[in-house]
């Protein structure tokens, strides 16, 4: 058996580190924010090439804060992809604003730019791309497009830790980028945890508000903030986890590269990685049009495998209010049905990986 993913590797191949990093925080006697979460935040904000960073409760709340630092609420429009986890579109909502949803590119499944110009409309105030797999969405042309009107760049990051995007890591192409360190993230904690970095100190200021009640100085409550903190034992954990971040990031390359190499001309659509993209393979995505018999076999043999996603938010009962105004998506739907991601990750060793290579095989063969 061969799952798709084990949580628990990663604690495994670090245990002396994390568990020190959890027995400092527990004998430091500090529990909220403090010294670990301060040291996470520099260090994180120099790993992604930005000036500032700001630890919050998970990823949803990094995309919320981000909304609301930049003063996005009620009848504003936020232009989202079509294809993605639906907590990009979640944070639009609960701030009270309208996602708007743009196709995917066919061949990278992110936010095609060619198509946001025409979703723009006078009550449009920001992009929200993802960078969906762990492969940066094509910036360049939507910063252009962004500043040309008047609109701010949310980078949905949740896939991206350590991405680079024309060779410069994801982190502050846009004004204010949004991680999750949700445990099957690239860098996840042992529990949530969440982020975001920014070149611009006043927002960075503002989450920092927002994410502590508002609040600067004990009990001086400057605006109605929430209580989004990042726990330090998980700051602490994520400390001890980050120098073997692009280690890990190299394993799933050679990963990727093995799947790239093997499972060409079987019937599958293999992820398209464009020249100015280096992804960290968060997902590696295939398209295969009998995807669930596919799954279906690959179980059979034993091979975990997952569908990132199976439906697109659009058709999920939370827009059930929202659809009929919603521009139609077929390319989204199509992939929801047509997407199978197999196993990747750091600790795949090469015999799981042959024979996940060769059950794949068998099974498009038939
Ligand atoms: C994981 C993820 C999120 C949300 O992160 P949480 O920490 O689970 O709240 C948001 N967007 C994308 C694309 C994600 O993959």
């Amino acid at each position: 058996m061969i799952p798709f993913l084990d949580l628990g590797d990663s604690y495994r191949e670090l245990k002396p580190q994390i568990d020190a990093a959890v027995r400092r925080v527990l004998e430091g006697g500090w529990y909220i924010l403090g010294p670990e979460v301060d040291a996470f935040e520099a260090e994180w904000a120099e790993y992604c090439g930005a000036k500032h960073s700001v630890g919050v409760a998970n990823g949803l709340d990094a995309l919320v804060l981000a909304l609301r630092a930049l003063d996005i609420g009620a009848g504003d429009e936020v232009i989202v992809p079509s294809n993605t986890f639906i907590a990009t579109w979640l944070a639009v909502s609960t701030v009270g604003a309208t996602p708007v949803s743009v196709e995917p590119d066919a061949a990278t499944h992110n936010i095609n730019p060619s198509q946001i110009e025409a979703a723009i409309t006078s009550r449009t105030r920001a992009i929200m791309p993802v960078h969906l797999y762990g492969q940066p969405a094509d910036l360049d042309p939507i910063l252009d497009i962004a500043r040309r009107h008047g609109l701010r760049v949310i980078e949905d990051a949740a896939q991206a830790h350590g991405a680079r995007y024309k060779g410069r890591r994801i982190g502050a192409h846009g004004d204010i980028a949004c991680w999750s360190f949700y445990p099957g993230k690239n860098l996840g904690a042992l529990g949530d945890g969440g982020a975001i970095t920014t070149d611009n100190p006043a927002l960075a200021e503002r989450v920092a508000l927002l994410r502590n009640y508002g609040s600067r100085q004990k009990y001086v409550n400057e605006e109605k903030g929430i209580n989004s903190r990042l726990d330090p034992i998980q700051a602490a954990i994520l400390r001890a986890k980050l120098p073997y971040l692009d280690e890990w990031t190299e394993r799933r390359r050679a990963v990727a590269r093995i799947y790239s190499e093997t499972l060409q001309d079987i019937g599958l659509t293999l992820p398209h990685v464009p020249q100015w993209a280096e992804p960290v393979w968060h997902l590696f995505v295939v398209r295969a049009p009998a995807r669930d018999a596919l799954q279906g076999r690959l179980a059979d043999a034993g091979i975990g495998t997952s569908i990132h996603y199976p439906i697109p938010p659009h058709r999920q009962g939370a827009y059930r209010d929202l659809a009929p105004t919603l521009p139609p998506s077929p390319l989204a739907e199509r992939l929801a049905d047509e997407v199978l991601s197999l196993p990747i990750g750091p600790h795949i060793d090469r015999e799981q990986l042959a024979a996940v290579v060769e059950a794949v095989k068998r099974a498009c063969a038939n």
